[in-house]
């Protein structure tokens, strides 16, 4: 019954699913990946969440002027993070993305259309303007910090 629902899920989710996948193996090339073994809060919560971890070191991704916009994100069960600051900041991140994970659950094949364009949208903005006061405070990035009751 289990694999059933998996299938399921998998087919539910599967444009999340591709792009995820695909945005891993990139982020995984383009800047140094920090051992997950390293990182017992990763393998534990990979293992409690059937998510997949991409850490990758602060210094190789503000190394690359043109990658760097790319923040730490989450497409199905793929998540890709930056180590930044301490453990702290880190497990919020984690915590965070995996607030957009249970929304791709609820959303299905409407997730990259509404969630990951809005996502991107607020990104954008914030780099553009450089004030990121407000990122977390609206859709879906306040949702994605709910889910997981993060309170910043
Ligand atoms: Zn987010």
């Amino acid at each position: 019954m289990k694999k059933f629902l998996n299938i399921i899920l998998l087919i539910w989710q599967a444009p999340q699913y591709l792009a995820g996948y695909a945005s891993s193996r990139a982020w995984k090339t383009w800047f140094e990946k920090i051992d997950n073994s390293v990182l017992s809060f990763v393998q534990k919560t990979e293992k409690e969440r059937d998510v997949k971890i991409y850490v990758v070191t602060k210094e190789s991704h503000d190394s690359r002027p043109l990658l760097r916009h790319i923040a730490s994100h989450s497409s199905g069960k793929y998540i890709c993070v930056v180590f930044e600051k301490d453990q702290k900041t880190f497990e919020t991140c984690i915590a965070h993305e995996l607030g957009h994970a249970s929304q791709s659950k609820d959303w299905g094949w409407l997730y990259l259309p509404v969630i990951g364009t809005a996502s991107v949208c607020r990104n954008i903005r914030c780099q553009i303007t450089g004030d990121w006061s407000n990122y977390f405070k609206g859709f879906p990035e306040n949702d994605a910090d709910r889910r997981m009751g993060i309170v910043r």
